[in-house]
């Protein structure tokens, strides 16, 4: 039996790496999915590799009033939302004296300000879930402080506390919230922070699927508040 069949999963920054990665494995455990993305080209290049079965929403994940559009276009749509994925994120890897306002505050409004204002439009449709799922993003750089990692480590932090004040105030209802670092994984992102790695050492996002798909599916429902590592045993080094 597909495991997440019959469930609604929205999927934030779907247009690559682990967001495509999730949305494929989604779709293949039988639920329905939405991804969205910034840009057109790239969202029907992801829609194309998920066999045209993903619900494409345009969305820049960094703009407010766009954040509350999506929820109510999708409101529009599915009759409640199990699954809601916030994975979209940014990365600029300098130390903090070299950050202007401007890169600080475009880096923070996608990876903390639109998040938080989606999720806010959203509860009332994740709620109408018999046992919803609010999974974030978080990173090892989120639970402990490195050098050059700046404004996205601090989005990091404040991540996983967006995820306990969440967790602890839908405690009682049908809702858990949960983080997952996903730990240096093979993507475009990783690419970027670390141009001259290695990366056949990394691990790939099919690799640490089995994470997501435990979070999403009913297997986890007691699960809440809690931050997870998708490579318990990889050492935090340099290159993350
Ligand atoms: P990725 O392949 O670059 O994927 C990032 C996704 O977010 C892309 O689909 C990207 O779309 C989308 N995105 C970025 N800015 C957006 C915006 N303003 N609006 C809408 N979508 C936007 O990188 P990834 O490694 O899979 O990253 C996924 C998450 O994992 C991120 O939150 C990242 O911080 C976290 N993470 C990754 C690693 C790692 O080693 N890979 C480690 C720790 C945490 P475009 O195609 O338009 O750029």
């Amino acid at each position: 039996m597909a495991r997440l069949q019959g469930k609604y999963a929205l999927i934030t920054g779907g247009t690559s790496g682990i967001g495509l990665e999730t949305a494929r494995q989604f779709i293949a455990e039988g639920a329905t999915v939405a991804i969205t993305g910034r840009s057109q080209s790239a969202l029907d290049a992801a829609g194309q590799a998920l066999g045209g079965k993903a619900l494409l929403l345009l969305s820049d994940a960094g703009d407010i009033p766009q954040q509350r559009e999506l929820a109510q276009r999708l409101g529009q749509r599915w009759p409640r939302l199990d699954v809601l994925y916030i994975n979209a994120g940014d990365v600029t890897h300098r130390p903090l004296q070299e950050w202007d306002e401007q890169s600080y505050q475009r880096l923070m409004d996608i990876n903390l300000k639109g998040p938080f204002f989606l999720i806010q439009a959203l509860l009332p449709l994740l709620l109408k879930s018999h046992a919803g799922s609010l999974v974030f993003t978080s990173s090892s750089v989120g639970r402990t402080g490195r050098a050059d990692w700046g404004a996205y480590a601090v989005s990091k932090f404040a991540t996983e506390g967006m995820m306990q004040v969440l967790a602890d105030e839908y405690k009682n209802r049908n809702l858990r919230v949960n983080c997952i670092n996903p730990g240096g994984t093979r993507t475009k992102m990783r690419a970027s922070a670390f141009p001259h790695e290695d990366k056949n050492k990394l691990k790939t996002p099919a690799d640490i699927m089995p994470l997501y798909l435990y979070l999403m599916g009913e297997d986890s429902r007691r699960k809440t508040g809690m931050s997870f590592d998708a490579q318990p045993n990889r050492k935090p080094g340099a290159a993350e």
